[in-house]
């Protein structure tokens, strides 16, 4: 690697690190919550960092943003209201609003920096951002879901950042009282929740225990691939206020009116199905 640049992310406890070899660094800007970084990469087009983290890249975004969303969606009955915490990249936004139930749309984020610098490096992530059924507010997600009222959504998504700085709330049994509150019956909360090899035992544990002591009746973790997060295995784990979300609209999903590159009716079913290491972890 004589000569040539790199971006490494170490995962220090770990014990492990993931490398993408640069072109360049575009543009880097801290704000008053997070440091983000652009950097032009070789083989993945576009990097964006937040903290020297790895968020988003133009190759394999896909897998995570499709991930986040259409399992939940299509495990709810009828989602019409949808609230994203976080997600100022837009990808989880874009996906959300192409399926035709859903009737608003808003996207939370604390750092209105991350949506501007994806507008400007990743705008097909932010092709659904002048829809009229989205709308983006740049306020703390634990803030606004405090204040929101009671039974007015059906889908809270928590793409939000590793659960340290700002988003350590966002993984807190408080949190997750307030989203049940604010669900309506049938509701569904999906948050992002790491690495299966990683965290299993962890952070994804803690989240189960959290979200049913929060209320919630049926919890479940969905793994998938993700190749610039750690051990590049990634989770979503979805907790039902009511609706039981081990079960999914498979007819809904065969028939999806729209184009997707990683998510499946197939692919949901096989992530229902976690591995015995996962499901001794969990139990
Ligand atoms: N896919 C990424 C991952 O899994 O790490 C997350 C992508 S998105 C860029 C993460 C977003 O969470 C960031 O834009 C950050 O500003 C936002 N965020 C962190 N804490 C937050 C909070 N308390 N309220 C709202 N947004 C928050």
């Amino acid at each position: 690697m004589s000569g040539e640049k790199w971006f490494i992310e170490h995962f220090d406890s770990a014990g492990t690190a993931f490398g993408l070899r640069l072109k360049k660094k575009l543009e880097e800007v801290q704000t008053e919550y997070q440091h983000i970084e652009m950097w032009e990469t070789d083989t993945f087009g576009y990097l964006m960092t937040i903290d020297g983290c790895t968020m988003v890249t133009s190759r394999d975004n896909f897998l995570y943003h499709e991930m986040m969303s259409h399992p939940a969606l299509f495990s709810h009955p009828a989602p019409k209201n949808v609230v994203i915490i976080g997600g100022g990249d837009c990808g989880t936004l874009r996906e959300v609003l192409r399926h035709p139930g859903v009737e608003k749309a808003t996207q939370i984020d604390i750092d209105e920096m991350v949506t501007r610098m994806s507008e400007k490096y990743f705008p097909e992530l932010c092709e659904s951002n002048d829809d009229p059924r989205a709308e983006l507010l740049f306020i703390d997600g634990v803030k606004w879901m405090r204040e929101c009222d009671a039974g007015s959504v059906d889908v809270i998504i928590v793409d939000s950042t590793d659960p340290v700085g700002p988003a350590e709330g966002l993984f807190k049994a408080d949190f997750f009282r307030e989203c049940h509150r604010v669900l309506r019956d049938g509701g569904i909360i999906v948050q992002q929740s790491e690495s299966p090899l990683l965290h299993s035992s962890s952070i994804i544990r803690d989240l189960h225990i959290n979200m049913r002591e929060a209320g919630f009746t049926s919890t479940q973790t969905l793994p998938f691939p993700q190749v610039c997060y750690p051990s590049g295995w990634w989770s979503c784990t979805m907790a039902g206020k009511g609706t039981d979300v081990t079960a999914f609209r498979e007819q809904a999903a065969e028939s999806k009116p729209f184009e997707t590159l990683y998510y499946t009716a197939a692919a949901h079913r096989g992530a229902l199905v976690l591995p015995p290491f996962m499901q001794k972890a969990l139990a």
